[in-house]
């Protein structure tokens, strides 16, 4: 049952939300911010994080820096979340919007995947998330945003069933989160159908 109000849902263990907001203020364990591959911060989300964290951020994404080199597209790396509230901050780079015949929807995804396969491997329960490449780097949001529900619906159905997480999704503005909410209802409306079918199927 989705609360339309609070766009809240209970899925298997664990809730999934949309809020509208400001992702530096969240208390959830890890935020994930849209980053780019240089890790050096920049501008929209990643700005607000490095300026709210302060500069044990930067710190550490220079040392990952040293390490790897540039963060490819769809991968994510954790760092500290200096002075804000959450534990970690998981920067993850989003695909450049190229059209549409790049591999942007599996980049995308991968964001979200690996974002939350790395916030679970560091003890992290809660998640926040902005909209990933849908400001500098040009994603159509009503495209962006059913992938994003999409890939976080499905991992929460089926590869983390048994962990009880709490995923929201921190919209800065009223346009972000509506296209975020129609996505949602379109990913109940899959859902229902993948569970008519299979009783279809199977003669219900
Ligand atoms: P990208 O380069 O991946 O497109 P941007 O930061 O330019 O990343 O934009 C991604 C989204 O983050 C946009 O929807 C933008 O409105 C939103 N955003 C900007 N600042 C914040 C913030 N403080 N909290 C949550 N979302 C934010």
């Amino acid at each position: 049952m989705i609360d339309m109000e609070k766009m809240e849902k209970k899925v298997n263990q664990s809730v999934f939300s949309l809020v509208e907001g400001d992702i530096t203020q969240e208390t959830t364990d890890a935020i994930v911010n849209a980053a780019n591959s240089g890790l050096m911060g920049g501008g929209g989300v990643d700005g607000a994080i490095h300026r709210a964290g302060g500069p044990e951020i930067l710190e550490e994404c220079k040392k990952i820096r040293a390490k790897i080199g540039q963060l490819p597209a769809g991968q994510a790396v954790i760092t500290t979340a200096g002075n804000m509230k959450a534990r970690f901050v998981i920067h993850t780079v989003g695909p450049i919007w190229h059209g549409g015949d790049k591999n942007e929807p599996e980049i995308l995804a991968s964001c979200y995947l690996e974002s939350l396969k790395i916030a679970i491997a560091n003890g992290c329960r809660s998640i926040s998330f902005p909209s990933i490449s849908t400001g500098a780097y040009g994603y159509p949001l009503n495209l962006a945003a059913p992938v994003a529900v999409n890939a976080i619906m499905n991992s929460l159905i089926e590869t983390y069933c048994y962990i009880p997480l709490v995923i929201r999704f921190v919209l800065f503005n009223s346009s972000v989160f509506d296209a975020y909410a129609e996505a949602v209802r379109s990913n109940a409306a899959i859902q229902a159908g993948k569970v008519s079918d299979k009783h279809q199927r199977q003669g219900y």
